[in-house]
């Protein structure tokens, strides 16, 4: 029987939810592409619910405590005697989501003799070290889809809150101000925009479909061309370099995986290349940025704003520069986290559990690695390699 070690975020400082605002969420049974959503035997949990936090146990235990298996849950990931390094020597799975990453390293992966799987309840996969997963032989799997619709509509709210000027202009009605001037000094449309984002995969193709109605000029850059038809239909410029995306575009967002080609892909040398006064909106993950340099494109102007909800490390140090920085929308990591989310990437991560079990393929479009190499959607989207160098920078987080 195996023993599962599942790390999940605090339950919320007021303790777990016993009642919700709405009694129930849409039922979405398939993507935008066809693929279908999580398909488990079973679930136990009611949709809507918070799963993600420690007491939800994306609704797992009475499964696996079923089957016979040990399941262990905690928030406790960093530091040499965090609880996720105690239980490690004799775990057969490790299942986190990216918004409080178990950052499984090779350091960590050593002292997991037992390790067979790691399973990311989310997308992205870059918390683990993805060559030593491969030259382990330990299998990653994610929950491809589940919640790259949600992050699209984040990646909206975000665009049009710092061009807008809102979060600002909302501060000044809390302090009892009626400070107009003071808000819109600041304010712009997005109307006529150049917006563009940086890889159109599931998140970058929806941002640009939300945003066609707000009639702005659709630009993407990618390494494969999208289809005729779907440039045609929303009139999308495609660039082959990240300079050529930055010199047209007034709002730009990031929607690649992090793996080594794309560390740090935003540095003081090709900010230059962004307009005066352009937008960036990162929810794809904090390490696509060199952090110091985007505080200080703020600071000199480069920038007139950023905003996203990824963060390096995770949860992010108090002194974290992005906390304090000027004309910031940052939130949590918490786009792909709606309750809405977490139901789809639950049963999901449920759906892969079964398939192990039981002995059968997972979905190829789940895998990042399998049988020692990058599979499925991984050989796809990642480069082998290691991006989760500086991770134990987490543990200098503390609670107020
Ligand atoms: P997809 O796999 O559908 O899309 C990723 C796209 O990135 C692909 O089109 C891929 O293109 C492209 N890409 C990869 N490398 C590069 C590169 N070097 N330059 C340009 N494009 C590149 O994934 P999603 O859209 O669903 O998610 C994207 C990322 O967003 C995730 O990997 C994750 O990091 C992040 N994410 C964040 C969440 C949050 O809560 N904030 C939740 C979900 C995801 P190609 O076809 O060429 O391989």
């Amino acid at each position: 029987m195996a023993k599962i070690v599942c790390v999940l975020y605090d339950d919320p400082v007021t303790g777990y939810p016993k009642s919700y605002a709405r009694d129930d969420i849409p039922k979405i049974t398939k993507y935008p592409d066809g693929q279908t959503t999580p398909t488990p035997r079973a679930v136990d949990f009611v949709p809507g619910h918070l799963l993600g936090s420690v007491s939800g146990e994306l609704g797992l235990r009475k499964y696996l405590e079923s089957n016979g298996h040990t399941l262990v849950v905690t928030s406790d990931k960093d530091g040499a005697n965090s609880t996720l390094d105690k239980e490690l020597p004799d775990a057969e799975i490790v299942i986190s989501q990216p918004f409080w990453p178990a950052y499984m390293t090779a350091e960590r992966i050593a002292k997991a003799p037992k390790l067979k799987m790691i399973v990311t309840a989310g997308i992205g996969s870059d918390h683990t070290d993805l060559q030593a997963a491969m030259d382990r032989g330990i299998t990653v799997a994610e929950v491809t889809y589940c919640n790259s619709n949600s992050v699209a509509e984040h990646v909206v709210m975000q665009m049009l809150s710092l061009v807008r000027n809102y979060i600002p202009s909302y501060k000044w009605v809390i302090e009892g101000g009626w400070n107009i001037a003071d808000c819109v000094e600041r304010s712009y449309d997005i109307e006529g925009m150049h917006v563009g984002t940086v890889a159109a995969g599931r998140i970058g193709l929806r941002v640009l479909r939300l945003l066609k109605p707000f009639d702005v000029k659709l630009h993407y850059m990618d390494r494969y061309k999208l289809p005729d038809a779907v440039e045609k239909e929303l009139n999308l410029t495609h660039h082959t370099s990240l300079e050529s995306l930055a010199k047209a575009c007034d709002v730009v967002t990031l929607n690649c995986p992090l793996h080594p080609e794309t560390e740090h892909m935003i540095n003081d040398a090709s900010l230059k290349n962004f307009k005066r006064g352009a937008y960036l909106v990162n929810t794809a993950r904090g390490k696509l940025c060199d952090r110091d340099a985007i505080v200080r494109a703020l600071e000199s102007g480069q920038l007139a704003g950023y905003a996203g909800d990824v963060w390096f490390p995770q949860p992010a140090p108090q002194d974290h520069p992005w906390r304090t920085m000027p004309h910031h929308g940052m939130t949590p990591h918490i786009s792909g986290t709606s309750l809405s989310a977490q139901a789809r990437y639950a049963a999901g991560t449920r759906e892969i559990l079964e398939c192990y079990f039981q002995n059968k393929p997972i979905r190829d479009e789940y895998l990042i690695v399998r049988g020692g190499k990058l599979a499925g959607v991984g050989a796809h989207s990642y480069s082998a390699g290691n991006a989760t160098g500086g991770s134990e920078e987490a543990a200098k987080f503390k609670k107020a």
